[in-house]
């Protein structure tokens, strides 16, 4: 494949095994995420952050079940349609852009991820996906 043609799609394929829905890193949202989810769970926004978030660094990110999995997995994540746009655009995050090892580091643990892409080519996908309104 020339790698000038590579998209996004190409460098990632989700096997749905959930692994990145657990452990401690945490899943930030943004005030977007927490109207879409609180919506979609029927609360308010401040009862949502109040209920299913913590502070990190300032920011809000959801917390985990007692079993390690972000709290809304249970076999598979209970708020697709709104999932935050950081779940929907993983792996394509903006640390990759920072330095892109994190994109290795995390294909260390994610089985749906390529790395056999030159790396200028992986951070070009990556800024194309971040470039869109998810
Ligand atoms: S770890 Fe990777 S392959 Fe597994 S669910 Fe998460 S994104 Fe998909
Ligand atoms: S919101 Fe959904 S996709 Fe995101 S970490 Fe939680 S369970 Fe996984």
């Amino acid at each position: 494949m020339p790698f000038d043609s590579v998209q996004p799609s190409d460098l990632f394929n989700c096997k749905k095994c959930g692994d990145c829905c657990k452990g401690y890193g945490g899943t930030y949202v943004t005030k977007k995420d927490i109207q879409a989810i609180a919506a979609y769970i029927h609360t308010d926004a401040e009862t949502f952050v109040k209920a299913y978030c913590q502070m990190s660094g300032g920011r809000p990110l959801l917390v985990q079940a007692e079993n390690g999995y972000c709290i809304f997995w249970n076999e598979e994540c209970t708020i697709h349609p709104v999932k935050p746009k950081m779940c929907k655009a993983w792996p394509f995050i903006e640390s990759v852009l920072i330095d892109v090892g994190n994109w290795h580091i995390m294909a260390g643990s994610c089985y749906g991820i390529r790395t056999d892409i030159p790396d200028l080519v992986i951070q070009e996908c990556v800024r194309k996906v971040l470039e869109k309104d998810l």
